[in-house]
């Protein structure tokens, strides 16, 4: 069911714009969101009105992670060192949303520079999970997880290095989808990890992920990792898939929940004509191993720029320059930030780089070689999004490796390149949402997000 198709041709543009600014408003205690550009977006939404804006997505309101370089507020990346950063341009992605008419009217927070599982590292405040207050958002998209849910608006744009949309989107019980590598442009976005980085959105159905992303995707000369446009190909699901669920991802270590959950998802694809069998994947076990070495070497090279020099953040009452770029980088950055930093540098020095950061990459060649070989058998691959359903807000904060053990199941497939969504499963005893994660080979995206669609679970 689209959501979206309610607002294309909505009588008023002005009126669905006005209708989800105070929505934003109205659930403020959610801290979903750190700006919302609210008169750039009345002035678009006019523009709607009148006939001087048209598109496929015209009128249609929409919110984007603060990690977007978008118009009408600061792009803060929720750190202290982009708090007043204004963007000289927009991100690719926001400009082929707005060309098709689609009104950006919030910046939605997230874990500083994306460095997390949860929205419990923004520098601006923690979000609250969309069905429970008490507990996290997810992350570290979790703002724009949780104005998806909350129906704030039909979709939301966020980024996913290891999992950051997945994640939230199973917390919150939405759809999320993090496309094959390189299919939507990644220009005008804060990088985090320039060989896992993806950008894809939240919504409450699979076609609407599908009719964004679709929008969204193609190559950009200002991006140089981009493929040609893929999307419009294989839209129709493809009966009597073989499909693998992941073995390695159904043992005790998992929520018993959550496995059941994934269990009646199983039924579901079965019910549908599809053949599911039990699949093994022996690399998995140094997934998250190879992830926290090969993603924080990218961070430490790509945050290097934030020096106090070039952008944002500047220290003051230093005297030398190695104290300017010191202390702007201790007072800028986040705690997470500054161990990614360190353990990037770690792993990428001389003496190290060999025992760390070569390695990680050779088993990551043997990751991907694994999936390959599933994928000659297998369509897609299922199996949990997250071990657990939303845990409590402070519960991991204290234990970085405990948040970081938590990105187990979403690691593999952005270390592969692969698309993979987290489709709403059902929810536990108390209500808390589950999501189920579906994988699949390259370029797979739209045959994948059908697949999706045709075992909508309520
Ligand atoms: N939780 C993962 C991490 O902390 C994923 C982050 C992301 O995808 N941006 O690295």
């Amino acid at each position: 069911m689209s959501n979206i198709s309610n607002f294309v041709g909505a009588q008023s543009a002005r009126i669905s714009v006005e209708a989800a600014i105070k929505k934003a408003k109205d659930n403020d205690n959610y801290h979903a969101l750190l700006s919302l550009t609210e008169d750039r977006a009345l002035e678009r939404a006019d523009m709607v009105d009148r006939g001087e804006i048209t598109g496929k997505l015209a009128g249609v309101p929409f919110i984007v992670k603060d990690n977007f370089l978008a118009f009408g507020a600061p792009t803060t990346a929720a750190s202290k060192m982009l708090e007043d950063f204004q963007a000289p341009l927009q991100a690719t992605a926001v400009e082929k949303l707005e060309a098709e008419g689609a009104i950006c009217i919030g910046k939605a927070n997230l874990d500083a520079f994306a460095h997390g599982g949860s929205t419990e590292n923004s520098a601006f405040g923690v979000t609250k999970n969309a069905i429970d207050q008490t507990r996290v958002a997810g992350g570290s998209s979790g703002g724009s997880a949780v104005v998806a849910a909350l129906d704030i608006v039909p979709f939301a744009l966020g980024t996913d290095t290891g999992g950051s949309i997945r994640q939230p989107a199973s917390f919150n019980g939405v759809y999320g989808m993090k496309p094959t590598y390189g299919t939507v442009s990644r220009y005008g976005v804060v990088a985090m990890a320039s060989s896992t980085d993806t950008i894809g959105c939240f919504a409450t159905s699979a076609e609407d992920v599908a009719l964004v992303l679709g929008i969204m995707a193609g190559s950009d000369d200002k991006d140089m990792t981009t493929l040609p446009d893929f999307f419009a190909e294989n839209t129709q699901v493809k009966p009597g898939q073989k499909i693998g669920l992941i073995k390695e991802f159904m043992t005790d270590d998992v929520d018993s929940v959550v496995r059941e959950r994934t269990t009646q998802y199983v039924a579901e694809l079965t019910a549908a004509g599809h053949t599911v069998e039990e699949v093994s994947l022996p690399m998995l076990r140094y997934t998250l191993a190879m992830y926290y070495i090969i993603v924080p070497a990218e961070i430490s090279s790509n945050l290097a720029r934030y020096d106090g020099v070039r952008y944002g953040y500047r220290a003051e009452g230093v005297s030398t320059l190695a104290e300017l770029y010191g202390k702007s980088r201790d007072e800028g950055f986040m705690t997470e930030n500054k161990r990614r930093i360190m353990i990037g540098s770690y792993v990428l020095s001389s003496g190290f780089f060999d025992a760390y950061y070569q390695q990680a990459q050779k088993a990551r060649t043997l990751l991907i070689e694994q999936f390959n070989e599933l994928f000659q058998t297998y369509d897609a691959l299922v199996g949990p999004v997250s071990p657990t359903p939303a845990f409590g807000i402070g519960e991991n904060t204290s234990d970085p490796v405990k948040m970081y053990l938590a990105d187990v199941m979403t690691v593999p497939a952005s270390l592969a390149g692969l698309p993979a969504l987290s489709a709403p499963a059902g929810t536990d005893e108390a209500g808390l949402p589950i999501g189920v994660q579906l994988i699949g080979r390259q370029r797979s995206d739209a045959q994948l997000l059908a697949l999706a669609a045709s075992v909508e679970v309520n």
